[in-house]
């Protein structure tokens, strides 16, 4: 198969691209994401493969859906920010543009696309954490993807690791997301912010008082500019983000972790932290060939173009 769009479809864009075999991105559109109505929705994926396709040959297509994703890779079962309750997504593309349509959970199309052409193409095994708003993860093992029985397997970010922690979105208690994500990093940095210590001085300086202007690459941007808090705000996501990975791979026995998502931008400001964390957390650590954690490579294109490459194959061998 030649030529394939993928397409990724977050809460306000939806983002499609041409992509050939190699996980080239050869054009790309955008559209707005109309999130409450699934019809709307699935009409407006169509049209950015349509404008896509006058000007392509294109065979397939792939959608990488941040929600539950039915085994039949074409149905929604569930999404936290789009009006998706077992949504035939899949068909519904699929009559509408008359090309064959795989639907893919996006954080697993992102894995397997740091897996064909980004962090992990020289390797057969590769856990993709990305660390955004929240967490989210996919995981190849031995050149296949792994969706669990039921499709949705890898929701790592709702792991518990802290008994009655902080309360999360999902409405649990504890959950690893809440710890090590951007969201925690905003969070923490208020906090210590509204603590008025004087290493909180350049930081309230910075956003002339209002803690509600603090970001993430805010922060970030301050630690590389050498702010001594803004870098421990950054080794605590780190240790935080270590010592979860330290415990997936204990399970998991991976050979590559790579470590995407907006925080991921911090580059070794995080994965230093993390990877201290992860080896000093990690079982005998001493007596195994440690996973090597890297950077992802293909930034916030991962999911769009793991997708296109998901549409030709199934996930299944290189
Ligand atoms: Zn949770």
């Amino acid at each position: 198969m030649g030529l394939t769009v993928g397409v990724d479809i977050g809460g306000t864009k939806i983002a499609a691209g041409v992509v050939d075999e190699d996980g080239t991105i050869i054009e790309t559109q955008t559209e707005p994401t109309p999130a409450t109505d699934p019809d709307a929705l699935a009409d407006a994926v169509a049209a950015v493969v349509q404008r896509l396709r006058q000007r392509h040959e294109v065979e397939g297509v792939g959608i990488g859906a941040a929600g539950f994703v039915h085994a039949d890779r074409s149905t929604v079962l569930f999404a936290p920010n789009i009006d998706w309750v077992d949504e035939p997504l899949g068909a519904y593309v699929h009559k509408r543009v008359q090309l064959p349509v795989v639907v893919e959970n996006d954080a697993n199309a992102a894995a397997w696309g740091e897996f064909r052409f980004g962090a992990g193409k020289d390797v057969d095994d590769l856990l993709l954490i990305t660390v955004g708003t929240g967490i989210g993860g996919g995981l190849v093992s031995a050149g296949q993807l792994f969706r669990g029985s039921y499709g949705v397997a890898f929701e790592v970010g709702h792991l518990r690791v802290v008994p009655a922690g902080l309360l999360c979105g999902c409405g649990r208690y504890g959950c690893w997301e809440q710890y090590a994500s951007g969201t925690a990093l905003v969070r923490e940095a208020r906090d210590r912010m509204g603590s008025e210590l004087p290493e909180a001085a350049p930081l309230a300086e910075h956003v002339h008082g209002d803690s509600s202007a603090i970001s993430g690459p805010m922060v970030t941007e301050l630690a590389r500019a050498g702010d001594p808090l803004c870098r421990d705000l950054l080794e605590d996501v780190g240790r935080w983000l270590g010592e979860g990975i330290a415990s997936l791979v204990a399970v998991l026995d991976t050979s590559v972790v790579a470590i995407g998502g907006g925080v991921a931008a911090a580059g070794d400001l995080l994965l230093e932290p993390t990877t201290s964390a992860f080896i000093r957390t990690l079982p005998a650590a001493t007596h195994r060939t440690n996973a090597d954690l890297r950077l992802a490579t293909l930034g916030n294109k991962a999911g769009l173009i793991g997708a296109a490459d998901l549409a030709r194959s199934p996930g299944d061998g290189r």
